[in-house]
């Protein structure tokens, strides 16, 4: 029997392009994990969900981000074909179901989820859309990511390899990390940027906030050079001028909205002006999406 789970919880959660997706469910049969070489064994995974990058040591691995929970089997096999090793660490660069649905079988086979603390907050007591309404349950305890850090840095190491995680405050959600490794300039975002040319969702119902993800994106300005290879949260490998385009667009969508803020104007009158019309004709997809991110920036300012 064609086996079929909805994914529309971590899907909406994720970005505006998935939000099509999340009304069908998902035949997981059909999807395939490709995997691209970034050099000095690192690898780029992509299926269905954000992006995941593995690293591979002299005697373990460490991955970042898992997926859906449905797709654990051909991640594991996708990861076994770059190398035998055992899998020691997942990192999770924030809580939304698709980076975060494979923590549970990972773990259970004796993978270390690691996450920013927020995480371990928001999977233990389930949270709510924002935008959707859609709520979405807590998860089994055996998927809340056994080792946790709150703010600044933490060193996740194996075999010679090391993920340095950094958390941003409040900027796709309030549990980010961004994770670079050194030794191979690659520098993977998470979802304070995607590469798909579109706007990103900024969860502010959990703590989400266009501040944030400025303030990430003028992190990675610093940290990458020509050369970085920048593994997204949605969409292709990137580079830094892609970047350099996302956050431009980011500025101007803050200054504009925060200037109507500032002046005590009600969301409703906000969306009705339409403040990002220029910006919504190449980076929404939809008038709904465009409608969507006003609100989103808004929102940003509104935070309780
Ligand atoms: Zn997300």
């Amino acid at each position: 029997m064609r086996k079929t789970i909805s994914a529309a919880l971590g899907l909406a959660a994720a970005l505006f392009t998935g939000a099509a997706l999340a009304q069908q469910p998902v035949d997981w049969d059909k999807i395939q994990i490709r995997t691209t070489d970034l050099g000095n064994k690192t690898y780029m995974l992509a299926g269905q969900g954000g992006n995941i990058t593995v690293a591979v040591g002299s005697d373990a691995i460490i991955m970042i981000d898992s997926q859906f929970a449905p797709l654990h089997d051909k991640i594991k096999a996708a990861i076994a074909a770059i190398s035998p090793l055992p899998i020691k660490y997942l990192v999770n660069t924030h809580f939304h179901g698709d980076h975060t649905g494979g923590n549970g079988p990972f773990q259970a086979d004796g993978v270390i989820v690691v996450a920013q603390d927020n995480i371990r907050i928001r999977l233990t007591a389930g949270t709510q859309n924002g935008i959707t309404g859609n709520k979405t349950p807590p998860v089994a305890p055996g998927a809340v990511p056994k080792e946790t850090y709150v703010g600044g840095t933490r060193n996740v190491e194996a075999g010679g390899r090391v993920a340095k995680l950094t958390h941003v405050n409040n900027a796709h959600t309030d549990g980010d990390s961004w994770v670079y490794f050194a030794d191979a300039n690659v520098l993977c975002t998470g979802d304070t940027f995607n590469n798909l040319k579109k706007y990103q969702t900024i969860d502010f119902a959990n703590g989400g906030d266009v501040r944030g993800m400025i303030a990430a994106n003028e992190i990675y300005l610093k940290v990458a050079n020509d050369q970085t290879r920048i593994v997204p949260g949605h969409g292709g490998l990137a580079t830094r001028a892609d970047v350099v385009e996302f956050h431009k667009m980011l500025v101007t969508a803050r200054d504009r909205i925060q200037k109507l803020v500032d002046e005590g104007k009600t969301e409703e009158e906000v969306i009705a002006m339409k403040p990002l019309a220029d910006l919504d004709a190449t980076w929404a997809n939809s008038e709904q999406q465009a409608k969507d991110y006003t609100k989103m920036v808004y929102n940003s300012f509104k935070r309780s």
